[in-house]
């Protein structure tokens, strides 16, 4: 529903801190979604934003790629609202590996290209590479070319979120935004996401919506959120000595083995 504001220029990256500063929203009809949300993310650090069902995470994201505006307070990406930019160039500025990514019915070129269209076949094969796919493209009698997709050859789901992976890469984007990004994946496949995933965030804005609270706890900053708040921040560490709602997350996690995997398995 939101429009560009009459003369809105493009949004000028610095680095890509991203900043909510008093923001509220509600869904029409409803009552508050969230509200006094403040959340401040330095370019280039790795955040976490956890919660319970229906606590608001969504809301924040839609309200980042700016699909609603908020109805109180502002949100800003170097210090520029989101209002007043062009949503091309705010589009431009943010990158997203969805819960689940979707294949066009198409070669793998055009399937990784789709984040770049002008990309090059040296550019593909790399961001291939990165997202620690290089071994799959090599065992592929059609390299590139192959089809995948519905018609084409069918990938696992690691395989299919690591090309959502590349995408990303190759978009090269000052923000990206991880929506649960390993949710489907048995322990073995979330490992090799999780390494593609790393690869892509280094030295980039990342922000990781999860339920498994494993793909977080190495995080610069957590933003726990609860009922529309943010009710808890801090580091991992911090926020179980706390003793508040992540801790008792974790501790639920850890008991039933749900949402912990790799290196966190034996840190905690
Ligand atoms: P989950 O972990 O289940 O995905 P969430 O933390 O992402 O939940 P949101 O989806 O942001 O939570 O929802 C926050 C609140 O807004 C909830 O009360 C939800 O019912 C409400 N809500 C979300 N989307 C809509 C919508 N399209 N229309 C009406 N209400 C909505």
């Amino acid at each position: 529903d939101v429009a560009d504001a009459p003369g809105a220029g493009a949004l000028v990256l610095k680095g890509g801190a991203v900043s909510f500063r008093g923001v509220g929203f509600s869904h029409a009809g409803r009552s508050r979604s969230i509200k006094d949300v403040d959340i401040d993310i330095e370019a280039g650090s790795f955040v976490g934003v956890c919660g319970p069902s229906g606590a608001g995470k969504s809301t924040i994201l839609r309200l980042l790629f700016r699909f609603y505006d908020p109805e109180t307070g502002a949100v800003a990406i170097d210090g520029q609202d989101l209002t007043g930019v062009t949503q091309e160039s705010l589009r431009d500025a943010l990158g997203l590996v969805p819960q689940d990514v979707v294949l066009f019915n198409d070669t793998l070129r055009a399937n990784v290209a789709y984040g770049k269209p002008d990309a090059t076949e040296v550019e593909i094969i790399e961001a291939l590479e990165r997202a620690q796919l290089g071994e799959f493209l090599r065992r592929l009698p059609d390299g590139l070319d192959t089809k995948v997709g519905e018609r084409g050859l069918k990938l696992s789901g690691g395989e299919k979120q690591r090309v959502g992976v590349a995408r990303t890469i190759i978009k090269n984007p000052a923000v990206l935004v991880l929506d649960e990004a390993t949710s489907a994946l048995d322990s073995q496949t979330e490992k090799e996401v999780q390494g593609a995933l790393a690869e892509a965030s280094r030295g980039r804005t990342t922000i990781s919506v999860a339920h498994r609270l494993s793909t977080i706890a190495e995080a610069d900053r957590i933003f726990v959120m609860d009922e529309g708040e943010i009710a808890e921040v801090g580091t991992h560490e911090a926020l179980l000595k706390l003793g508040g709602i992540y801790a008792g997350m974790w501790k639920r996690q850890s008991e039933t083995g749900e949402g912990r995997s790799g290196e966190a398995q034996t840190a905690g």
